[in-house]
């Protein structure tokens, strides 16, 4: 099965020419929707399509009408504050649109005249959040990442005995989701007594971390009731962004059992302003990493499709700056890079797994992969694993050491793919920065 067209052609070249350098990530074969509006104003946010170093407003292009058909019905929809309502369409709307807009921004287009005045400069918008999200469920997908954390509370047997037969998620808290840039306190809660049976501790978190994900927003969604099966399950997925999964590690380990992360996990989450389409990722598409040997899963979760390939060859890194390094003008310090098609599960077996009790989703809802570590040293996506549970700290070259996020840290997550004879395609970047406790009120 190919899930290549004519918008993948590699030899493609847009007319701006920003968007034809090496490694831009923003090439005419990516294409990835956000919100925007101009720095410095107070206009509503609208859909914008990225582009080499531009952005164009969809919404003033929709009130051109220079689309047909299934396209101008999904340009329409981005007649808009969010993307909500472009993400309630078909895959073949957004496919549509995603071919309408290839051949507008190419070299060549009848359109660049039409075009040219409704795009702006990424360095003089601000992006927003990209959909009003009404659920978030945060998922479990890397076997690695369990397993190494497992293995800190149960060295004998890190992986629990349901890991490799259903993707383990807990539902999230969508009203602390934030764009890149989103700045928080440092949680504050209880904590594990220091002495068995004793009183738990109150305060300020002393082990915050960073996980290291990839969000999926739910395009399409399903009737309460109505499963949906794993053949149809990507129809409901509209792109993928990155997340930052900003957990309180002292807060969790006192209240995780018996019912999950709460409040060690909701006090903020940070996502990328773009999110990109599973077209823009065909050509990355690959299969999943399950090893010989392991179970294969129940019917509901298995198709030959998914096997072939369900998965996505997505290279992640995240990087450190301290207010240390920031005010020394020191580069970030890279802590870890890794790859999503490391992950347990695919992003159609999420879909799959979360309606089979007949669980509905709705356009703009957001599934966390959980934290995308890899096999390897070094390819730790939370510090938890990088220090250990904070017993071997990080050296950063600067000078500083960390074994957990100090106030005015500052992670950044970013996703892009890349292969030879291929541009590359950014998924963008996710910053988030730790403030100091609010202790005012204590
Ligand atoms: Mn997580």
């Amino acid at each position: 099965m190919s899930f290549l067209n004519e918008t993948h052609d590699p030899s493609l070249q847009s007319w701006i020419e920003s968007a034809n350098l090496p490694d831009n990530g923003f090439p005419v074969q990516n294409l990835p929707f956000g919100v925007f509006r101009p720095t410095g104003t107070t206009e509503g946010f609208r859909p914008c399509v990225g582009i080499g170093d531009k952005v164009l407003d969809l919404a003033a292009l929709s009130s051109t009408n220079p689309f047909q058909a299934e396209a101008a019905e999904a340009l329409a929809a981005c007649m808009s504050t969010t993307l909500n309502r472009l993400m309630a369409l078909t895959p073949a709307h957004w496919s549509a649109l995603r071919l309408a807009l290839s051949r507008a921004l190419r070299k060549g287009s009848d359109l660049q005249k039409l075009i040219e005045p409704l795009l702006y400069n990424q360095a003089s918008i601000d992006l927003g959040l990209p959909a009003t999200i009404s659920d978030y469920t945060d998922f479990y997908i890397s076997i690695h990442h369990a397993t190494a954390v497992g293995r800190q509370f149960r060295p004998d047997n890190p992986l629990l005995p349901n890991y490799k037969w259903i993707p383990i998620g807990y539902h999230g808290r969508a009203s602390t989701i934030g764009v890149s840039g989103q700045t928080f306190p440092r949680p504050i809660g209880q904590t594990r007594p220091v002495t068995e049976g004793g009183q738990p501790g109150f305060g300020p978190s002393t082990r915050l971390d960073y996980e290291l994900e990839l969000g999926i927003f739910i395009g399409q969604g399903n009737e309460a009731g109505k499963r949906v099966p794993l053949r149809q399950a990507e129809s409901c997925v509209f792109g993928f962004c990155v997340l930052n999964d900003w957990s309180a590690r002292d807060l969790q380990a006192w209240e995780y059992q018996p019912l999950g992360p709460f409040l060690a996990k909701n006090f903020a989450s940070t996502i990328s302003p773009w999110v990109i389409t599973l077209d823009a990722l065909a050509p990355f598409r690959t299969a999943p990493a399950r090893p010989t040997g392991d179970p294969q899963p129940l019917p509901y979760l298995d198709s030959v499709g998914n096997r072939e390939y369900g998965a996505f060859e997505v290279e992640l890194e995240v990087l450190l700056s301290t207010r240390l390094s920031r005010e020394q003008e020191q580069a970030p310090f890279m802590l870890a890079r890794s790859n999503f098609r490391d992950a347990y599960w695919t992003a159609a077996q999420l879909v799959a797994h979360h309606t089979v009790n007949g669980c509905s989703l709705r356009p703009g809802d957001l599934l966390g992969t959980g934290t995308l570590s890899g096999p390897h040293a070094g390819q730790e996506g939370s510090l938890l694993e990088t220090t250990q549970g904070g017993k071997k700290p990080v050296q950063l070259p600067w000078g500083e050491e960390r074994t957990f996020l100090q106030d005015h840290d500052e992670v950044t997550l970013k996703a892009f793919c890349r292969k030879p004879g291929y541009p590359m395609i950014s998924l963008g970047a996710c910053s988030g920065r730790v403030l100091p406790a609010l202790i005012d009120d204590l």
